[in-house]
């Protein structure tokens, strides 16, 4: 045997990633292929050839707004355009630039060549290049957001062609970033939109290490620097906040985690990289859709099982993050993640012609194309032009970012998908993998690789962590069987004609949903995820059988032509079809990226019986947590309702770096929490980084939390937990969280007063003198800390005359706003009606009650399971849909404003008699609180 055969999990020879360590400091652990030549073939490769020829070589054409609109910015009449209609060319070139390395057409190159070559003639003479108006230039709008994009692909170009004039324009566009705001007073921050605008700090950080030029690296300073007022990015990532509970969770901040990775590439400091993989590590565990896809709403809620829109924009960024994070890292699970975002989220954001690109891939629903469901943002020109139609194919043209790299020895082989694969190491020496097989529908996998210099040489192959058993073959001598999860690394001198074979395991698995998606499980075959279709089925959705869990075995791929009824018609033939055995007879499914491609109706949440216990995620202590020796509390997310009653959990603390040293674990947990005991604890070293999760275990089998894992360490120094607090921690919460009288001073009879403004006594509801509190419509606020909000039902009771209506806005009578659509409960008034409202990722809202300015009302908001419930005067007045859970990173609540928001939202009126519970209340109890 000439191979020497290494299991690795990493290539940085570290199974998870402890800051700092595992990579020299600042350089990423691997590199992308030099001049990529990838040419997938399949369905990818026929989806990709779709993507150059049906959109990226016509978008420039069918849509020549893309670059007229930056030479009419002066123009009159002045430009009616979307604020971040400057990233379409960028966001255009970044996709197309990709897809070179994916394709042999020169069509596509002379296209790029063409749209980079007009775009720098449309450089204003002071270096811009957007499409404003003279006066705005950067200072508004998504100003520098839309050049954050055009710094990006002008930067790709140069990097691929060596063109001088491209990385000019860059330099001259950034130049003019730095003018306008280092030498003056305006900072970055001022031009608003932060988590976009600041999105620049990538940009240049590239920038800065191809050049070096100071000012730069002085303006990223400054964008960091005014973090602090608006994503937080750092310091977030460094105090364990989860990414949906920071405070700028849209997609876009993703773009702005990527420049704490240039920072630490520029720096070497620790605590960049620290708090980007904390990021990184918390949106995967929180926020991860079942498709690979990210976003609830265009942003992270917490809940990646609410059937709210997953935005393509929102899946590149994440992809585009995992890309850094594989980099980084070296864990080859980061690379089934992206492998199971490009296979699912991203191709069924593509419709199968090549023609369009989804806004909203949902889990279950229909694929509707972004140029009419978000069809506001074309204009004369640009009719087919929208944030995700021009940033869509980036998922594919990122694939030479990631399915092949290229480490100090050698080549990492990141997918299977079938192809040849060319390019050049770090060293100049050039090397081609050849793929073949029939991969991801067959798990038998063949590959060649030829190396130009006969010398030794690494080829590390990904075992993915869903392949159970994974044969491994060198010319036809079984090797050792390699772990799930890692790499495995072949090294040797390779010979033309050597073949690896690989055997994946594509046995069924499946995850089970909660919240919404509570009963239900996703099947997976390998990294397809499968959907129910219309198409494929004679009944609809709301008559799929519910899958047997302990049948799954019985699958059978079948081969459907185009498909079941109505066979022989036209429409994309699927990936993948099975059929499936159920009680209600057979069920047909296939791959996501097929589901729903002719407007049928699909499903990947699929009812089913026998179904072990959804996956919690661990919440304190928080991620990357420093906690005191002896005793410790530990909390988990709670699951929905209803529960098996033999349902119990265990709790499992590792250490990742010695997975034979000492663990802890308690079992037969029932709750949500637990204190383990000093003696307990006393086994784990102080400084070292722990694991913890909890697995859940019913009669029908375990289910292991959401990897990756939380770490905390231990500190000895720090005061202990006293008797006192874990006597707090393991009470059952309070049903009444804040009971505030109200008569004539804001003190609580429960809870804590946060800051009150512009009150006064006032009389209540009986005409008593005292009884209420008077707020002035100004600043009058009443905060109130409500510490962790409830997750699940909770409500607030309260009496309210309001003494003016407020013009053209809003007032809340109660609002415990967190940042933008994270507010889990409001009562506010709009155009002289009263609405009961959550905002979670989208918009709940019951119908408006009209109000009387003067007159005394009683008024409750209720979200009780799935219902939010307005009352007025003790009477169910409205009611909508709310999600079952919520997760918010509120922490207070306030009468008569937005505790947080800085616009003006205060409401004039008197309040009394406050309420706010943790726990749903009867209809008689809401009757009861309006009697006087
Ligand atoms: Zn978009």
């Amino acid at each position: 045997m000439s191979a020497l055969v290494l299991t690795l999990t990493s290539w940085a020879g570290e199974p998870t990633l402890p800051p700092g360590s595992g990579v020299a400091a600042g350089v990423s652990g691997a590199t992308p292929l030099g001049e990529p030549a990838f040419r997938f073939e399949g369905f990818l490769g026929e989806r990709i050839v779709a993507n150059v020829d049906q959109w990226l070589v016509s978008a420039p054409v069918a849509n020549p707004g893309m670059i007229e609109m930056f030479r009419l910015r002066d123009r009159e009449p002045a430009p009616n355009l979307v604020p971040w209609a400057g990233e379409f060319v960028g966001k255009y070139l970044i996709s197309a630039i990709g897809a070179l390395g994916l394709t042999d057409r020169p069509e596509l190159a002379e296209t790029v060549r063409r749209v980079v070559a007009e775009l720098v003639v449309t450089q204003a003479e002071d270096g811009y290049l957007g499409p404003f108006p003279k006066a705005d230039r950067l200072k508004g709008n998504w100003d520098l957001w839309g050049h954050y994009h055009v710094l990006m692909a002008l930067l790709d170009w140069h990097e691929l062609t060596g063109d001088s004039a491209a990385l000019a324009a860059c330099r001259y566009a950034a130049d003019l970033a730095c003018s306008t705001f280092l030498d003056g007073t305006l900072r970055v921050y001022d031009a608003g939109s932060h988590e976009m605008n600041m999105a620049i700090v990538h940009g240049l950080g590239r920038l800065y290490r191809l050049t070096q030029d100071p000012r730069y690296l002085e303006l990223m300073r400054q964008i960091e620097q005014d973090w602090e007022r608006a994503g937080d990015y750092l310091r977030a990532g460094l105090d364990g906040r989860e990414f949906f509970q920071s405070p700028r969770p849209r997609w876009e901040s993703l773009h702005d985690l990527q420049g704490l990775v240039e920072l630490w590439k520029i720096t070497g400091e620790a605590t960049y990289l620290e708090a980007f993989q904390h990021h990184w590590r918390s949106i995967r565990r929180w926020d991860r859709r079942n498709t690979g896809g990210f976003s609830s709403g265009e942003q992270a809620t917490g809940n990646p099982y609410a059937p709210t829109a997953i935005e393509t924009c929102c899946t590149v960024a994440w992809m585009a993050l995992s890309v850094d994070m594989l980099r980084l890292s070296g864990d080859a699970r980061v690379a089934d993640d992206l492998e199971l975002a490009t296979a699912n989220a991203a191709l069924g954001a593509q419709h199968p012609s090549g023609r369009w690109w989804t806004y909203n891939t949902p889990m279950d629903g229909t694929r509707e194309a972004s140029a009419h469901a978000i069809v506001f943002q074309a204009r004369a020109g640009t009719p087919e032009l929208n944030c995700c139609s021009v940033n869509g194919p980036r998922a594919l043209g990122m694939l030479t970012q990631w399915a092949l790299l290229a480490v100090t020895n050698g080549v990492v082989v990141n997918t299977y998908f079938p192809g040849e694969f060319s390019g050049y190491l770090a060293d100049g020496s050039p090397v081609t993998v050849r793929i073949r097989g029939e991969y991801p529908v067959a798990g038998l996998v063949n590959l060649e690789i030829e190396r130009g210099a006969p010398r030794d040489f690494s080829v590390r192959l990904r075992m993915p962590q869903w392949s159970e058993r994974t044969k491994v073959s060198l010319n036809g001598e079984v090797l050792a069987q390699a772990p799930a999860g890692g790499y495995l690394e072949l090294t040797r001198r390779w010979q033309q004609g050597d073949v690896v074979q690989l055997e994946l395991d594509l046995g069924l698995r499946y995850e089970v949903g909660d919240r919404e998606a509570a009963g239900k499980v996703s099947l997976y075959r390998g990294p397809l995820l499968l959907a129910y279709d219309q198409r494929l089925n004679e009944f609809d959705e709301a008559a799929v059988p519910p899958l047997d869990l302990t049948k799954l075995a019985q699958a059978q791929v079948v081969e459907t032509g185009l498909g079941g009824p109505g066979r022989g018609r036209m429409g994309p033939k699927p990936w993948l079809t099975l059929d499936l055995p159920t009680a209600g007879g057979p069920l047909r499914l296939c791959d996501f990226a097929s589901a729903g491609a002719t407007g049928t109706r699909y499903r990947s949440w699929l009812a089913a019986t026998n179904c072990p216990p959804a996956p919690v995620v661990t919440r304190l202590p928080a991620d990357g947590a420093v906690i005191p020796a002896g005793q410790a509390l530990f909390q988990w997310s709670t699951v929905a309702p209803p529960r098996s009653s033999d349902q119990r959990s265990f709790l499992m603390i590792v250490d990742p770096l010695d997975p034979t040293g000492p663990t802890v674990t308690r079992s037969k947990l029932t709750g949500n929490k637990v204190a383990l005991t000093a003696k307990e604890m006393s086994v784990l070293s102080p400084g070292r980084w722990y694991e913890w999760r909890v697995i859940g275990r019913n009669a029908h089998g375990l289910t292991d939390a959401p990897w990756p894992a939380a770490r905390f360490r231990i500190d000895p120094r720090l005061p202990g937990v006293s008797a006192a607090q874990v006597t707090a921690f393991m009470s059952p919460p309070r049903e009444v969280m804040v009971k505030a009288r109200l008569w004539g001073k804001a003190d609580p009879e429960v809870g804590t007063l946060l800051a009150v403004t512009g009150a006064k006594s006032a009389p209540g509801p009986e005409g008593d003198a005292d009884e209420a509190l008077e707020l002035d419509g100004v600043a009058g606020r009443i905060v109130y800390q409500t510490g962790e909000f409830p997750e699940g039902d909770y409500g607030v009771a309260l009496w309210v005359q309001v003494t003016e209506l407020p013009a053209g806005r809003l007032g809340q009578v109660v609002s415990a706003w967190a940042s933008s659509m994270d507010d889990p409960l409001r009562l506010c008034l709009e155009q002289g009606r009263l609405h009961a409202r959550i905002e979670a990722g989208q918009g709940y809202s019951t119908e408006g009650v009209p109000v009387t300015v003067g007159q005394w009302y009683h008024v409750a908001a209720f979200k009780v399971g799935t219902r939010l419930s307005l009352y007025v005067n003790g009477e169910l007045r409205g009611s909508a849909t709310a999600p079952l859970t919520i997760c918010t990173a509120a922490q207070d609540i306030a009468l008569g404003g937005n505790p947080h928001y800085s616009g003006n939202e205060f409401l004039a009126a008197r309040v009394s008699g406050f309420m706010f519970y943790g726990r749903a209340l009867s209809a008689a109890e809401i009757k009861q609180l309006a009697t006087p």
